[in-house]
Protein backbone atom coordinates (compact mmCIF):
# COMPACT_ATOMS: atom_id res chain seq x y z
CA UNK A 1 0.00 0.00 0.00
CA UNK A 2 0.94 3.35 -0.64
CA UNK A 3 1.58 5.86 2.29
CA UNK A 4 -1.46 7.92 2.74
CA UNK A 5 -1.57 11.28 4.83
CA UNK A 6 -3.82 13.40 7.09
CA UNK A 7 -3.53 16.06 9.60
CA UNK A 8 -5.37 14.63 13.66
CA UNK A 9 -5.71 15.26 17.00
CA UNK A 10 -7.54 14.31 20.00
CA UNK A 11 -11.04 14.83 20.17
CA UNK A 12 -10.80 14.86 23.85
CA UNK A 13 -9.56 18.30 25.04
CA UNK A 14 -7.40 17.41 28.02
CA UNK A 15 -5.63 14.35 26.27
CA UNK A 16 -5.21 17.55 23.05
CA UNK A 17 -3.58 19.96 25.56
CA UNK A 18 -1.06 17.12 27.38
CA UNK A 19 -0.07 15.80 24.22
CA UNK A 20 2.93 17.26 22.09
CA UNK A 21 1.06 18.11 18.91
CA UNK A 22 -2.34 17.82 19.43
CA UNK A 23 -2.58 13.78 21.60
CA UNK A 24 -2.92 11.86 18.77
CA UNK A 25 -0.72 9.34 19.63
CA UNK A 26 -2.16 9.13 23.34
CA UNK A 27 -5.56 8.69 21.97
CA UNK A 28 -4.89 6.06 19.24
CA UNK A 29 -3.04 4.15 21.82
CA UNK A 30 -6.85 4.65 24.23
CA UNK A 31 -8.38 3.41 21.30
CA UNK A 32 -6.58 0.62 21.26
CA UNK A 33 -6.89 -0.34 24.91
CA UNK A 34 -10.17 0.61 25.44
CA UNK A 35 -11.29 -1.89 22.34
CA UNK A 36 -9.27 -4.86 23.34
CA UNK A 37 -7.34 -4.36 20.46
CA UNK A 38 -4.51 -4.41 22.02
CA UNK A 39 -3.53 -5.75 26.02
CA UNK A 40 -0.44 -3.42 26.77
CA UNK A 41 0.82 -0.19 25.82
CA UNK A 42 4.97 0.17 25.46
CA UNK A 43 5.94 3.60 26.05
CA UNK A 44 8.40 6.26 27.59
CA UNK A 45 7.21 8.20 30.95
CA UNK A 46 8.55 11.37 32.74
CA UNK A 47 9.67 10.08 36.07
CA UNK A 48 10.24 13.59 38.18
CA UNK A 49 12.03 15.66 35.64
CA UNK A 50 12.60 15.76 31.99
CA UNK A 51 15.76 14.49 32.61
CA UNK A 52 14.32 11.07 33.68
CA UNK A 53 12.74 9.07 32.04
CA UNK A 54 11.84 5.11 31.71
CA UNK A 55 9.71 2.84 29.93
CA UNK A 56 6.61 1.96 31.20
CA UNK A 57 3.88 -0.83 30.09
CA UNK A 58 0.04 0.38 30.31
CA UNK A 59 -3.15 -1.46 30.56
CA UNK A 60 -5.63 1.06 31.27
CA UNK A 61 -6.51 3.91 29.50
CA UNK A 62 -6.47 6.67 31.21
CA UNK A 63 -2.91 6.11 32.66
CA UNK A 64 -1.82 7.32 29.00
CA UNK A 65 -2.80 10.97 29.80
CA UNK A 66 0.56 10.80 32.07
CA UNK A 67 3.04 10.06 29.10
CA UNK A 68 1.33 12.73 26.45
CA UNK A 69 4.12 14.88 25.39
CA UNK A 70 7.87 14.56 23.64
CA UNK A 71 11.30 13.68 25.63
CA UNK A 72 13.85 15.10 23.90
CA UNK A 73 15.99 13.96 27.03
CA UNK A 74 14.93 10.17 26.48
CA UNK A 75 17.05 8.08 23.99
CA UNK A 76 15.80 5.09 25.54
CA UNK A 77 15.54 2.33 23.65
CA UNK A 78 12.36 0.27 23.90
CA UNK A 79 12.98 -2.61 21.57
CA UNK A 80 15.13 -5.36 23.20
CA UNK A 81 12.49 -4.83 25.92
CA UNK A 82 9.52 -6.68 23.93
CA UNK A 83 11.45 -10.45 23.69
CA UNK A 84 12.95 -10.09 27.41
CA UNK A 85 9.75 -9.40 28.48
CA UNK A 86 6.58 -9.03 26.84
CA UNK A 87 6.12 -11.08 23.75
CA UNK A 88 3.26 -12.84 24.40
CA UNK A 89 0.72 -9.76 24.34
CA UNK A 90 -0.95 -8.08 22.17
CA UNK A 91 0.77 -4.74 22.06
CA UNK A 92 1.55 -1.32 20.90
CA UNK A 93 4.52 0.11 21.30
CA UNK A 94 5.35 4.07 20.49
CA UNK A 95 8.82 3.86 18.58
CA UNK A 96 11.33 6.59 17.40
CA UNK A 97 13.20 5.70 14.27
CA UNK A 98 15.92 3.64 16.18
CA UNK A 99 13.33 1.78 18.46
CA UNK A 100 11.39 0.79 14.90
CA UNK A 101 14.66 0.01 13.10
CA UNK A 102 15.82 -2.33 16.42
CA UNK A 103 12.02 -4.08 15.96
CA UNK A 104 12.86 -4.92 12.49
CA UNK A 105 15.90 -6.43 13.34
CA UNK A 106 14.30 -8.37 16.30
CA UNK A 107 11.25 -9.68 14.10
CA UNK A 108 13.61 -11.09 11.46
CA UNK A 109 15.17 -13.04 14.35
CA UNK A 110 12.10 -14.71 15.60
CA UNK A 111 12.41 -12.68 18.43
CA UNK A 112 9.21 -10.24 18.45
CA UNK A 113 5.91 -11.67 16.65
CA UNK A 114 5.02 -8.99 13.84
CA UNK A 115 1.41 -10.36 14.16
CA UNK A 116 0.85 -9.39 17.79
CA UNK A 117 2.44 -5.54 17.10
CA UNK A 118 1.23 -2.28 16.82
CA UNK A 119 3.91 0.25 15.81
CA UNK A 120 3.19 4.27 16.45
CA UNK A 121 6.40 5.78 14.82
CA UNK A 122 7.35 9.21 16.13
CA UNK A 123 9.23 11.09 13.80
CA UNK A 124 12.36 12.33 15.27
CA UNK A 125 15.34 14.96 15.08
CA UNK A 126 17.14 13.99 18.14
CA UNK A 127 17.42 13.27 21.52
CA UNK A 128 19.85 14.75 24.86
CA UNK A 129 21.53 12.81 26.88
CA UNK A 130 20.26 13.98 30.41
CA UNK A 131 23.48 14.69 31.76
CA UNK A 132 24.76 16.76 29.33
CA UNK A 133 21.51 18.42 28.57
CA UNK A 134 21.43 19.99 32.17
CA UNK A 135 25.54 21.25 32.04
CA UNK A 136 24.12 22.67 28.62
CA UNK A 137 21.19 24.44 30.32
CA UNK A 138 23.76 25.87 32.88
CA UNK A 139 26.37 26.85 30.50
CA UNK A 140 24.53 28.37 27.15
CA UNK A 141 21.11 29.04 28.53
CA UNK A 142 21.92 30.10 31.82
CA UNK A 143 19.41 28.83 33.90
CA UNK A 144 19.16 26.52 36.64
CA UNK A 145 18.46 22.79 34.83
CA UNK A 146 16.21 21.97 37.72
CA UNK A 147 13.57 24.85 36.44
CA UNK A 148 13.39 23.71 32.71
CA UNK A 149 10.16 21.69 32.57
CA UNK A 150 10.06 21.14 29.04
CA UNK A 151 11.99 20.74 25.90
CA UNK A 152 11.62 20.74 22.08
CA UNK A 153 13.85 20.74 18.96
CA UNK A 154 12.06 23.20 16.65
CA UNK A 155 13.05 25.50 13.66
CA UNK A 156 16.27 24.53 14.06
CA UNK A 157 17.11 25.15 17.74
CA UNK A 158 16.41 23.44 21.11
CA UNK A 159 13.92 25.45 23.08
CA UNK A 160 13.32 25.40 26.76
CA UNK A 161 10.45 26.10 28.57
CA UNK A 162 11.28 27.39 32.44
CA UNK A 163 8.56 27.16 35.78
CA UNK A 164 7.90 30.75 35.67
CA UNK A 165 6.88 29.93 31.88
CA UNK A 166 9.66 31.80 29.68
CA UNK A 167 11.09 30.06 27.01
CA UNK A 168 14.47 30.22 25.53
CA UNK A 169 16.24 29.00 22.54
CA UNK A 170 19.90 28.20 21.26
CA UNK A 171 20.25 27.22 18.04
CA UNK A 172 21.51 23.50 17.16
CA UNK A 173 24.23 24.15 14.62
CA UNK A 174 25.90 26.88 17.15
CA UNK A 175 25.80 24.16 20.39
CA UNK A 176 26.86 21.33 18.23
CA UNK A 177 29.72 23.31 17.12
CA UNK A 178 31.01 23.73 20.55
CA UNK A 179 30.46 20.02 21.13
CA UNK A 180 26.97 20.18 22.78
CA UNK A 181 23.70 19.50 21.30
CA UNK A 182 22.39 16.59 20.24
CA UNK A 183 23.70 12.85 21.07
CA UNK A 184 26.65 11.98 18.54
CA UNK A 185 24.51 9.26 17.47
CA UNK A 186 21.69 10.86 16.59
CA UNK A 187 23.68 13.70 14.34
CA UNK A 188 24.23 10.84 12.30
CA UNK A 189 20.79 9.35 12.36
CA UNK A 190 19.64 8.69 8.79
CA UNK A 191 16.24 7.95 9.17
CA UNK A 192 14.07 10.42 10.37
CA UNK A 193 10.78 9.55 9.49
CA UNK A 194 10.60 5.40 10.36
CA UNK A 195 7.98 4.14 7.48
CA UNK A 196 8.87 0.79 8.80
CA UNK A 197 5.67 1.42 11.28
CA UNK A 198 2.00 1.25 10.65
CA UNK A 199 1.51 5.25 11.31
CA UNK A 200 4.26 7.66 11.64
CA UNK A 201 2.85 10.75 13.37
CA UNK A 202 5.05 14.08 13.55
CA UNK A 203 4.72 17.74 13.47
CA UNK A 204 6.72 18.19 10.43
CA UNK A 205 3.62 19.86 7.72
CA UNK A 206 1.69 20.36 10.35
CA UNK A 207 -0.45 23.41 12.13
CA UNK A 208 0.63 24.21 15.53
CA UNK A 209 -1.78 21.61 17.32
CA UNK A 210 -2.56 19.05 14.54
CA UNK A 211 -0.14 15.89 13.91
CA UNK A 212 0.96 15.34 10.65
CA UNK A 213 0.63 11.48 10.23
CA UNK A 214 1.61 8.80 7.19
CA UNK A 215 -0.59 5.67 7.46
CA UNK A 216 1.92 2.94 6.30
CA UNK A 217 0.51 -0.27 6.33
CA UNK A 218 -3.02 -1.21 5.86
CA UNK A 219 -3.10 -1.83 9.30
CA UNK A 220 -2.32 1.61 10.14
CA UNK A 221 -4.82 2.89 7.84
CA UNK A 222 -7.72 1.25 9.57
CA UNK A 223 -6.40 2.02 12.84
CA UNK A 224 -6.28 5.95 12.26
CA UNK A 225 -9.86 5.72 10.44
CA UNK A 226 -11.56 3.61 13.58
CA UNK A 227 -10.36 6.22 15.90
CA UNK A 228 -11.62 8.76 13.98
CA UNK A 229 -14.82 6.51 13.78
CA UNK A 230 -14.74 5.85 17.21
CA UNK A 231 -14.41 9.16 18.24
CA UNK A 232 -11.33 9.44 19.39
CA UNK A 233 -9.09 11.79 17.35
CA UNK A 234 -10.62 14.39 14.27
CA UNK A 235 -8.84 14.67 11.15
CA UNK A 236 -8.43 17.13 8.27
CA UNK A 237 -6.92 16.63 4.79
CA UNK A 238 -3.61 17.42 4.38
CA UNK A 239 -2.83 20.46 1.63
CA UNK A 240 0.15 19.46 -1.23
CA UNK A 241 1.88 22.40 0.32
CA UNK A 242 2.07 20.69 3.44
CA UNK A 243 3.44 17.61 1.84
CA UNK A 244 6.29 19.47 0.42
CA UNK A 245 7.11 21.48 3.68
CA UNK A 246 7.60 18.01 5.60
CA UNK A 247 9.40 16.37 2.67
CA UNK A 248 11.56 19.59 2.67
CA UNK A 249 12.80 19.73 6.39
CA UNK A 250 13.55 15.64 6.29
CA UNK A 251 15.63 16.82 2.96
CA UNK A 252 17.60 19.10 5.27
CA UNK A 253 17.97 16.81 7.65
CA UNK A 254 19.11 14.28 5.43
CA UNK A 255 22.17 16.36 3.94
CA UNK A 256 22.77 17.24 7.70
CA UNK A 257 22.99 13.75 8.57
CA UNK A 258 25.10 13.26 5.91
CA UNK A 259 28.18 15.96 6.91
CA UNK A 260 27.89 14.55 10.50
CA UNK A 261 28.28 10.84 9.08
CA UNK A 262 31.37 12.06 6.91
CA UNK A 263 32.95 13.91 9.96
CA UNK A 264 32.13 10.81 12.60
CA UNK A 265 32.69 7.89 10.21
CA UNK A 266 35.76 9.27 7.62
CA UNK A 267 37.58 12.81 8.41
CA UNK A 268 37.46 11.89 12.83
CA UNK A 269 37.45 8.49 12.40
CA UNK A 270 40.00 7.45 14.96
CA UNK A 271 43.64 5.85 13.72
CA UNK A 272 44.27 2.43 14.30
CA UNK A 273 46.64 3.62 17.07
CA UNK A 274 43.71 5.59 18.78
CA UNK A 275 41.76 2.45 18.78
CA UNK A 276 44.68 0.60 20.49
CA UNK A 277 43.96 3.06 23.08
CA UNK A 278 40.21 2.39 23.58
CA UNK A 279 41.05 -1.25 23.63
CA UNK A 280 43.27 -1.35 26.72
CA UNK A 281 40.48 1.48 28.44
CA UNK A 282 38.12 -0.98 28.32
CA UNK A 283 37.17 -2.85 31.45
CA UNK A 284 35.71 -5.24 29.98
CA UNK A 285 31.91 -4.71 31.74
CA UNK A 286 30.03 -5.73 28.94
CA UNK A 287 27.48 -3.01 28.95
CA UNK A 288 27.58 -2.20 25.42
CA UNK A 289 26.75 -5.98 24.81
CA UNK A 290 24.12 -5.99 27.10
CA UNK A 291 22.64 -2.58 26.24
CA UNK A 292 22.65 -3.67 22.75
CA UNK A 293 19.31 -4.26 21.01
CA UNK A 294 20.51 -6.40 18.18
CA UNK A 295 22.81 -8.40 20.64
CA UNK A 296 19.90 -10.95 21.75
CA UNK A 297 22.05 -14.55 21.65
CA UNK A 298 20.73 -16.72 24.14
CA UNK A 299 24.39 -17.85 25.77
CA UNK A 300 26.77 -15.54 24.45
CA UNK A 301 29.39 -16.80 22.16
CA UNK A 302 31.93 -14.73 24.66
CA UNK A 303 30.97 -16.34 27.73
CA UNK A 304 31.51 -19.90 26.19
CA UNK A 305 34.12 -21.93 28.06
CA UNK A 306 36.17 -22.46 25.44
CA UNK A 307 36.69 -18.52 25.10
CA UNK A 308 37.65 -18.19 28.70
CA UNK A 309 41.77 -18.48 29.64
CA UNK A 310 42.91 -20.68 31.66
CA UNK A 311 42.26 -18.16 35.00
CA UNK A 312 38.39 -17.78 34.46
CA UNK A 313 39.02 -14.60 32.72
CA UNK A 314 36.47 -13.01 29.87
CA UNK A 315 38.14 -12.45 26.86
CA UNK A 316 40.91 -9.58 25.67
CA UNK A 317 38.48 -6.59 24.55
CA UNK A 318 40.05 -6.92 21.06
CA UNK A 319 38.70 -10.40 21.02
CA UNK A 320 35.60 -9.84 22.86
CA UNK A 321 34.55 -6.56 20.39
CA UNK A 322 35.74 -8.76 17.49
CA UNK A 323 33.30 -11.52 18.13
CA UNK A 324 30.58 -8.59 18.65
CA UNK A 325 31.50 -7.30 15.55
CA UNK A 326 31.41 -10.30 13.61
CA UNK A 327 28.47 -11.56 15.11
CA UNK A 328 26.31 -8.21 14.78
CA UNK A 329 27.49 -5.33 13.13
CA UNK A 330 25.91 -5.84 9.75
CA UNK A 331 22.61 -5.05 11.63
CA UNK A 332 23.84 -2.23 13.85
CA UNK A 333 21.08 0.38 13.31
CA UNK A 334 22.95 3.33 14.86
CA UNK A 335 21.00 3.64 18.12
CA UNK A 336 24.05 4.88 20.20
CA UNK A 337 22.99 2.77 23.18
CA UNK A 338 26.68 1.19 23.33
CA UNK A 339 27.97 4.38 23.35
CA UNK A 340 25.92 5.77 26.23
CA UNK A 341 27.25 3.04 28.46
CA UNK A 342 30.64 2.96 27.81
CA UNK A 343 31.89 4.04 31.38
CA UNK A 344 35.06 4.98 29.65
CA UNK A 345 33.68 7.40 27.08
CA UNK A 346 34.91 4.82 24.01
CA UNK A 347 33.21 6.34 20.95
CA UNK A 348 32.27 2.44 20.41
CA UNK A 349 29.26 2.86 18.19
CA UNK A 350 31.56 4.44 15.66
CA UNK A 351 33.22 1.43 14.54
CA UNK A 352 29.95 -0.44 14.17
CA UNK A 353 28.16 2.08 12.10
CA UNK A 354 31.24 1.92 9.77
CA UNK A 355 30.80 -1.59 9.72
CA UNK A 356 27.58 -1.64 9.02
CA UNK A 357 27.63 0.80 6.22
CA UNK A 358 30.76 -0.98 4.50
CA UNK A 359 28.27 -4.23 4.49
CA UNK A 360 25.30 -2.08 3.21
CA UNK A 361 27.34 -0.70 0.38
CA UNK A 362 28.47 -4.71 -0.80
CA UNK A 363 25.23 -6.17 -0.11
CA UNK A 364 22.37 -3.54 -0.06
CA UNK A 365 21.39 -4.77 3.46
CA UNK A 366 19.79 -1.70 5.67
CA UNK A 367 19.55 -2.55 8.61
CA UNK A 368 16.73 -2.38 10.53
CA UNK A 369 14.73 -1.50 7.49
CA UNK A 370 15.37 -4.57 5.07
CA UNK A 371 12.42 -7.71 5.18
CA UNK A 372 15.10 -10.32 5.01
CA UNK A 373 17.95 -11.43 6.91
CA UNK A 374 21.11 -10.10 6.18
CA UNK A 375 22.78 -11.89 3.80
CA UNK A 376 25.05 -15.09 4.74
CA UNK A 377 23.72 -14.46 8.58
CA UNK A 378 24.15 -17.58 10.38
CA UNK A 379 22.74 -18.14 13.69
CA UNK A 380 23.22 -21.15 15.77
CA UNK A 381 21.48 -19.44 18.58
CA UNK A 382 17.75 -19.11 17.33
C1 LIG B 1 12.79 12.75 20.76
C2 LIG B 1 11.75 13.19 19.77
C3 LIG B 1 12.11 13.96 18.68
C4 LIG B 1 11.15 14.34 17.74
N1 LIG B 1 11.55 15.07 16.65
C5 LIG B 1 10.63 15.38 15.69
C6 LIG B 1 11.02 16.09 14.52
O1 LIG B 1 12.20 16.45 14.35
N2 LIG B 1 10.09 16.33 13.56
C7 LIG B 1 8.77 15.94 13.73
O2 LIG B 1 7.95 16.14 12.81
N3 LIG B 1 8.35 15.29 14.83
C8 LIG B 1 9.26 15.00 15.82
N4 LIG B 1 8.85 14.33 16.94
C9 LIG B 1 7.44 13.91 17.07
C10 LIG B 1 6.55 14.97 17.75
O3 LIG B 1 7.25 15.63 18.76
C11 LIG B 1 5.30 14.31 18.41
O4 LIG B 1 5.70 13.25 19.23
C12 LIG B 1 4.33 13.76 17.39
O5 LIG B 1 3.89 14.77 16.52
C13 LIG B 1 3.08 13.18 18.09
O6 LIG B 1 2.46 14.20 18.83
P1 LIG B 1 1.19 13.85 19.71
O7 LIG B 1 0.70 15.06 20.40
O8 LIG B 1 0.23 13.09 18.86
O9 LIG B 1 1.83 12.81 20.76
P2 LIG B 1 1.45 12.62 22.30
O10 LIG B 1 -0.01 12.32 22.40
O11 LIG B 1 2.02 13.73 23.09
O12 LIG B 1 2.23 11.25 22.61
C14 LIG B 1 3.63 11.19 22.54
C15 LIG B 1 4.06 9.78 22.76
O13 LIG B 1 5.47 9.74 22.54
C16 LIG B 1 6.09 9.05 23.63
N5 LIG B 1 7.45 9.59 23.78
C17 LIG B 1 7.82 10.78 24.27
N6 LIG B 1 9.14 10.92 24.22
C18 LIG B 1 9.63 9.79 23.68
C19 LIG B 1 10.93 9.32 23.39
N7 LIG B 1 12.00 10.06 23.62
N8 LIG B 1 11.07 8.09 22.87
C20 LIG B 1 9.98 7.30 22.63
N9 LIG B 1 8.71 7.70 22.87
C21 LIG B 1 8.54 8.93 23.40
C22 LIG B 1 5.19 9.36 24.81
O14 LIG B 1 5.39 8.39 25.82
C23 LIG B 1 3.81 9.29 24.17
O15 LIG B 1 3.37 7.95 24.11
C24 LIG B 1 9.80 13.96 17.92
C25 LIG B 1 9.42 13.20 19.04
C26 LIG B 1 10.39 12.82 19.96
C27 LIG B 1 9.96 12.00 21.16
S1 LIG C 1 19.38 7.57 16.89
FE1 LIG C 1 17.98 8.55 15.40
S2 LIG C 1 15.97 7.80 15.90
FE2 LIG C 1 17.27 7.33 17.65
S3 LIG C 1 16.99 9.03 19.08
FE3 LIG C 1 18.75 9.54 17.75
S4 LIG C 1 17.90 10.69 16.00
FE4 LIG C 1 16.21 9.69 17.07
S1 LIG D 1 26.30 -1.69 18.26
FE1 LIG D 1 25.74 0.10 19.49
S2 LIG D 1 24.84 1.52 18.00
FE2 LIG D 1 24.88 -0.50 17.02
S3 LIG D 1 22.86 -1.42 17.44
FE3 LIG D 1 24.26 -2.08 19.10
S4 LIG D 1 23.98 -0.57 20.74
FE4 LIG D 1 23.12 0.32 18.86
S1 LIG E 1 30.91 -0.64 27.74
FE1 LIG E 1 32.95 0.25 27.28
S2 LIG E 1 34.23 -0.47 28.94
FE2 LIG E 1 32.40 -1.75 29.01
S3 LIG E 1 32.95 -3.54 27.72
FE3 LIG E 1 31.97 -2.06 26.38
S4 LIG E 1 33.66 -0.87 25.46
FE4 LIG E 1 34.47 -1.93 27.28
Amino acid sequence: MSSEFLLIRAKDELVCGLGECGGSVTSILQYLLDNDIVDNVLTIKKEGSVYDAVPVLISNSEELNSTAGSLHCAPTMVADLIPKFINDTKLAVVCKPCDAMGINELEKRNQIDKNNLYKIGLNCGGTLMPKQAKEMFELFYEVNPDDVIKEEIDKGQIIIELKDGTEKGVKIDDLEEKGWGRRENCQRCEIMIPRNTDIVCGNWGAEKGWTFVEMVTGKGKDLVNNGIKEGYIESKTVSQKQIEIREKLEGIMINLMKKFGEKHLIIEYPSLEKWDEYWNRCIECYGCRDICPICWCNECEIEKNYMKNSIELPPDPLTFQGIRLGHMSFSCINCGQCEDVCPMEIPISRIYKKMQRKYNEKTEYIAGFSDELPPLFSSTNE
